[in-house]
């Protein structure tokens, strides 16, 4: 059953659809709606729904102000796969008259209409990497499938199989999307997995990422489990990343412009490829603020603290080819270019739209990103590094925020209120995690002396 369409009132209401989802994201990219019954569409069409911002994390508003209209997308409409009765609409903000310009949604669509004026458009494809865990009776956490952990539980079908009570709904929800569900499988982490879908222009892709993640976990609850995107659940297992692959296509002709056949490189990547690339590595530190955004997403971006060796996560600011190792990453066949620091916890409209800005700006300045490595980053020595000039990613989220803080870019892309609403909002959560003394400390050093 497709479950996409129909976009009408008229339609959903044929398809038995009696409540709409006006939504729109907080800045942690959750949704937030009010619900309208079906025979209100025209209305909510027009924004009738209203919020208070200062209700919400990082919405920087007074209680006294004037409070945001929801404006529904007709073309994000989706029927909840696993609540038929209700259609879920993706919405940008505005307020008194004009685009909010702190909505995470208008954000984006700021710099992809600085991308359109040059003639781009941004397809961009998520890989969603996530947990499904059940609770324990001591309000621990235990992966599904109860077999025996193994070291290495990449690719595992046993494990995967044990999760077919919620996985098969969800495969059959997204191929009700039309989302174009190609693979999944059973990743490193015990409990973790991937699904693998295709790619979308950018801002369709925002919204299906935070459907994604609320659709994964609606259905792991309807089978006793839960989704989880934070981005490193277990301390000793690979975490989850969401990958951003990445193209600039011509508005005009569709044509992917990050193609080439005559790269000698070798990487089938075309100079505006490998420009946007360099624009990505230059801004890297202070994306990193915002693709990786909570405390615990610095904890993935480790090399080891894998039982099974390597983690599978970026550290350096470089790029390379079709190697795990770097950040910046092109894939076999070329084409796109694939940034590894995004998890699983970010804000997709947020993480895209700096990106672009940051890619969109190596093109004006037609930087070059050197040449590529090829080989494994994570065998560098201290002094392989310095001779070759590679920093180190942001190794806190403390750290992550200086350089947000720092790069002229973030203000610009985020506009004023965002961007110290978002600096406030995580210099917070940073103290609040450093004045928290955790067991492993006491452990260790309370009876030290
Ligand atoms: N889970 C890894 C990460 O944190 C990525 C593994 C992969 O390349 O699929 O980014
Ligand atoms: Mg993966
Ligand atoms: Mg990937």
């Amino acid at each position: 059953q497709k479950t996409h369409y129909p976009q009408t009132k008229d339609g959903l209401e044929a398809a038995g659809v009696k409540y709409l989802a006006a939504s729109f994201v907080d800045m942690h990219g959750v949704s937030k709606a009010k619900m309208v019954p079906i025979h209100h569409y025209d209305r909510m069409m027009e924004g009738s729904e209203l919020f208070t911002g200062a209700a919400l994390d990082g919405v920087p508003q007074e209680v006294s102000d004037e409070e945001v209209a929801a404006v529904p997308d007709p073309a994000s409409a989706k029927i909840l796969p696993w609540d038929p009765e209700v259609a879920w609409f993706a919405s940008d903000l505005r307020c008194e008259g004009k685009p909010f310009e702190a909505g995470s949604r208008n954000i984006l669509k700021r710099v992809l209409s600085q991308a359109e004026h040059r003639g781009y458009g941004l397809n961009l494809g998520m890989e969603a990497e996530f947990f499904v865990l059940e609770d324990t009776p001591d309000g621990g956490y235990t992966p599904v499938s109860k077999r025996h952990n193994l070291e290495k539980p990449a690719y595992d079908l046993a494990r995967l199989l044990d999760n077919k009570a919620w996985f098969g709904p969800l495969a059959e929800a997204m191929d009700g999307l039309d989302w174009g569900l190609y693979s999944f499988d059973h990743e490193d982490g015990i409990g973790q997995v991937e699904f693998d879908f295709k790619f979308f222009p950018a801002l369709q892709m925002a919204d299906n990422y935070v459907f994604f993640r609320m659709m994964a976990n609606e259905i792991a609850r309807q089978h006793g489990a839960f989704a989880t995107f934070m981005p490193k659940p277990f301390g000793d297992r690979a975490g989850s990343g969401a990958h951003y692959n990445m193209s600039l296509y011509d508005l005009e002709s569709g044509g992917n412009l990050f193609a080439a056949d005559d790269d000698p490189r070798g990487n089938h990547l075309s100079t505006l490829g490998y420009q946007f690339t360099a624009g990505i590595l230059k801004h890297l530190p202070a994306i990193c603020a915002v693709v990786a955004p909570f405390v615990n997403s610095y904890k993935r971006l480790v090399k080891q603290g894998s039982m099974s060796g390597f983690t599978w996560a970026p550290i350096f600011c470089c790029y390379g080819n079709n190697n795990r190792t770097n950040t910046v990453r092109i894939p076999l066949e070329g084409k796109r270019v694939e940034l590894r620091a995004a998890d699983s916890a970010c804000n997709p409209y947020l993480g895209a739209a700096l990106v672009l800005a940051a890619g969109l700006e190596g093109i004006e300045q037609e930087l070059d990103p050197g040449e590529p490595h090829t080989e494994n980053m994570y065998l560098k020595t201290q002094e392989d590094l310095e001779n070759a000039g590679i920093e180190m990613l942001p190794k806190t989220l403390n750290h992550a925020l200086d350089a947000f803080e720092a790069d002229p870019l973030t203000k610009t892309v985020f506009g004023e209120a965002m961007h110290g609403s978002w600096l406030d909002f995580k210099r917070q959560e940073w103290l609040a995690y450093m004045n928290h003394v955790s067991d492993w400390e006491k452990d260790r050093y309370l009876k030290f002396f």
